[in-house]
């Protein structure tokens, strides 16, 4: 990237290159007029470039009659030779909402394009999970729902609600929280399609009622409960969190918490909270954990010697899964570790331990798969992930069904120089860990 140098003792000296960059320069009115053109444009034309980039999704996946190439076919029918009469399992599918037909909200922040960043975040995930962008909530559920359905294997998705920020004497903070979506919209959810859906919650553990909302929804069949530390404003090492660890554990619940940095939800400032090694004090709490992502994005500092560098979160999860994970306690899902952001670090680190492997469990992280940009397939062919000739076909599954299209570049993507994949079991249902 390349800055203007300033133009010294010149007496377009100040204003922007587009003003001065012709060969006949404006007289000020003119001048002036070009300025309210320009604002004029941003303020109108910035949302409609936003609805346009950022609405891969809803032409695609309805197309439930895909017609796959023989390439495509004959990885499907590995795949599900794979899975050995399982569903695939997706421990991390998101649900949103604006609140015509639901108790869903979005902050303001989210639909004020004077608030660009704010504003792009929302736009990017309604596009990406809705069919078009006046949709009830209702068609969230529904366009997820079709395209599960849509795929050539039963497969089966968490559905995660999301709670708001509260602050460490418990109080509901709704201006400092993007989105909420509360419990019930996910419970609704699994009722309106039982094959596809399954309810996870997400309850902050300083509520008043967090322990009885545990277990109002654990009573209902709710078997992960999901956590994003940064935005919701929880330090897993709070001593006052124990009566949720225990309660969770003794209902079999997981808590399902993201690990490593956030850069679509919440402060970007609180990302220490979403360092891998604090998810310790889950455990020691009796807690079972899902590390979310696999802490694949970012850097995190070594808690184990402070004095270190950061290194990549994603390392301080192999070690977290090395001393732990023989508890039988401890998975990492697998969602965004082919993101064009995570996978040059990500991927090695993941791919290299087969023997770790059993430890992980399949997430979507939906509706990020639908959003293109998100994930780029010629760096990951370049690298040496994908074979030649596999980004070609996986972009015309991108095009027919952005899901399928997300489980299959994982099943696909391995070591350079290697044949070294992710171990099928990463993929299927484990009703022997109540995950189904
Ligand atoms: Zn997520």
């Amino acid at each position: 990237m390349s800055f203007a140098k300033p133009i010294r003792n010149s007496p377009r000296r100040g204003l922007p290159p587009y003003l001065y960059s012709g060969a006949v320069q404006l007289p000020r009115p003119k001048r002036l007029l070009a300025l309210i053109g320009l604002v004029a444009l941003l303020g109108f034309g910035l949302p409609a470039c936003l609805d346009h980039f950022a609405a891969p999704s809803p032409l695609l996946g309805l197309r439930g009659d895909i017609a796959l190439e023989p390439k495509a076919r004959g990885w499907v029918r590995a795949f599900e030779d794979d899975l050995l009469g399982h569903p695939l399992i997706d421990v991390h599918a998101h649900l949103a909402g604006r609140g015509r037909d639901s108790d869903c909200w979005m902050s303001p922040r989210m639909e004020n394009p004077l608030r660009p960043l704010d504003f792009f975040r929302g736009r990017i995930f309604s596009a990406a999970g809705l069919p078009d962008k006046d949709a009830p909530d209702v068609a969230w559920i529904d366009h997820l729902a079709q395209l599960s359905s849509a795929m050539p294997f039963a497969a089966r998705h968490h559905v995660l609600p999301f709670d708001q920020r509260y602050d460490q004497q418990g109080r509901a903070n709704p201006e400092g929280s993007d989105f909420f979506v509360p419990n019930d919209w996910a419970l609704f959810a699994e009722e309106r399609h039982p094959k596809q859906l399954v309810a996870a919650a997400s309850i902050h553990p300083l509520r008043s009622d967090s322990l009885e909302e545990l277990r109002r929804v654990a009573a209902r069949g709710v078997r992960l409960v999901k956590w994003l530390p940064s935005a919701q404003g929880i330090e897993l090492g709070d001593k006052r969190l124990l009566p949720f660890y225990a309660e969770s554990a003794r209902l079999g619940v997981w808590l399902l918490i993201h690990t490593g940095t956030e850069g679509a939800v919440g402060e970007i400032d609180q990302n220490h909270l979403n360092n891998p090694l604090l998810v310790r004090a889950a455990l020691d709490g009796g807690a079972k954990v899902i590390v979310g992502h696999c802490a694949a994005g970012g850097l995190a500092q070594d808690l184990d010697d402070p004095s270190l560098p950061m290194v990549p979160a994603v390392h301080l999860f192999l070690r977290l899964l090395d001393e732990r994970g023989g508890e039988g306690r401890l998975l990492g899902d697998i969602s965004t570790i082919c993101n064009v952001n995570h996978f040059a670090v990500a991927l090695p680190a993941i791919l290299s331990r087969p023997d770790l492997h059993g430890m992980l469990v399949n997430g979507s992280d939906w509706p990020l798969p639908a959003v293109g940009p998100l994930i780029m397939l010629w760096p990951l062919e370049r690298a040496g992930f994908l074979d030649k000739g596999d980004r070609e076909v996986l972009q015309g599954i991108f095009a027919s069904n952005p899901l399928l299209f997300e489980v299959l570049l994982k099943s696909r993507v391995h070591l350079p120089e290697s044949q070294l994949r992710l171990d099928p079991v990463v993929f299927r249902a484990r009703p022997e860990l109540g995950l189904e």
